[in-house]
Formats: structure tokens, sequence, C-alpha cells
């Protein structure tokens, strides 16, 4: 088994920050294997972070992933961690995480012949990307414009500015409607986004939350099966649909 170093990573997914590789995503995607296998220096077993920040959608075990977990990131990206050791699993399904949180240990379970970490990524159709440009942040977990609306929603509410939305941004939420808020610093980036998704009927960007606004909102929250009332209520589900954290 060949070995090498994984150079220049910025976003790593084993806690010690050493990956190396035992199996690319280049060589044998087209034998069906969609993501890299890695492990640490000296074939040492290490912890498994998140590589960024987002929801988890899996955590479970199957026959040939063994123990694993899913997150689904910012701009709908995937990404796959396998073969973890039971009971080492720490987070469930509709947790929030943060970049570098724990999600557990490497191990041996499923389809596996050697403790070793697989990491895929996954765009929203579940076509597998190459997880190295990720790895080594030349690409990027969130798209232009949704991360100038989360970086204008992190000012407005008073959160660390790093335009990657997660429990933090989250948590600072505050309720929005055109009786509660309505000319919140926030309303700008809403109706600014809103207008990025194709929501025309929320007008001009004027920063006022008026009867065009609670308009667009009604129509998002239809569109992504929230409650259908045009107020954004803190912490809830359409806070969380604007902020793609679920
Ligand atoms: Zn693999």
């Amino acid at each position: 088994m060949s070995v090498t170093l994984i150079k220049n990573i910025k976003n790593p997914v084993l806690k010690k920050k050493v990956h190396y590789l035992t199996g690319d995503f280049l060589t044998r995607s087209k034998d069906g294997h969609k993501g890299m296998d890695m492990i640490g220096k000296n074939k040492s077993i290490d912890d498994v972070i998140a590589i960024e920040d987002g929801v988890v959608i899996t955590s479970k075990y199957s026959a040939s992933g063994g123990y694993f977990v899913e997150i689904k990131h910012a701009n709908e990206l995937i990404t796959r961690y396998l073969h973890m050791k039971k009971g080492s699993i720490k987070v469930k399904k509709n947790d929030l995480v943060k970049k570098g949180d724990i999600l557990g240990t490497m191990g041996n379970t499923g389809n596996s012949t050697g403790a070793h970490l697989h990491f895929a990524v996954y765009d929203k159709k579940r076509t597998p990307l190459d997880p190295l440009p990720y790895l080594q942040g030349k690409l990027n977990f969130v798209s232009d414009y949704f991360q100038l609306f989360i970086k204008g929603v992190q000012t407005s509410l008073n959160v660390a500015v790093d335009g990657i939305p997660g429990p933090k941004t989250l948590s600072k939420t505050i309720t929005i409607s055109s009786s509660i808020n309505s000319k919140h610093p926030v309303v700008r980036y809403i109706q600014t986004y809103l207008k990025e998704l194709g929501y025309s009927e929320v007008g001009a960007v004027d920063g006022i939350a008026g009867p065009k606004f609670t308009k667009a909102i009604k129509h998002f929250q239809k569109d992504n099966g929230c409650v259908v009332d045009g107020v954004i209520t803190k912490q809830n589900k359409t806070w969380k649909k604007l902020l793609k954290l679920l």
C-alpha cells in the first residue's frame, strides 16, 4: 500500500491535521470509489473532524460504510465520513456542527480492510466531487452571493463575520415581520438575497419589511415547507432555510 502525505491542507478532516493518502479519488473513481482514503502519520488512528460548519443529515451504520456521518454545508454540498469506530460517533442527525468539531474516531467498520477514513464530497445531485481542492481550500463550500448574504446577516446580528452560517449565527437570529423589527439592518440583506433567489415580488431593497417583503417571505416559506405566516421567527425553520442549515 503506497502512502503519501497530502500537502497544503487548509481544511483538515483529521484532528492532528496530518493526512496520509492511501487511496485517491481521481484514479479510483472510475472503479466506483467515490472518495479519498486516508490515515494519520505512521498509519496512526486519529479523530475525524468536520471540514466546515453544517448540519448533520446522516449518522448511522450501513454494511458498506460502517458507522458514518454526512454533513450538509451552506451551499448544499455534502461531506461524508465512513468506517468510523463503533461507539465513537459523537453527533446525531440534525445536530449543527462547527468546523473542527469531532465527529468520531477513525475505524475499520463496514467494507474496510484496515482502519482509515474514507472522506467524500458530493454536490446536491449526489455527484461525487474530488475532495482534494476542498481539503486544500482551493474550492469553497459557499457560493458568492450566499456568502455576501451570510456576512451581511452576521454583521447586522453582531456575530463574528466569517461568511459561513452555523449554530452561533442561528442563535443570534431575531424575529422579523412587518410589525416586529421591520426596520432592522438585517432586512436589507434578506431583501437582496430573496431577489437573488428569484423572489422578485420582494420589490425594492429599501431596508423596510413591508407588505411586499411579507409576500416574498410567504412565497419562500411555501417553497421550503415552512409555516406560511410571513414572519421570520427567531431560530425557527424559515431562518434555518434562509441560512441553509436545513
Ligand atoms: Zn474509500
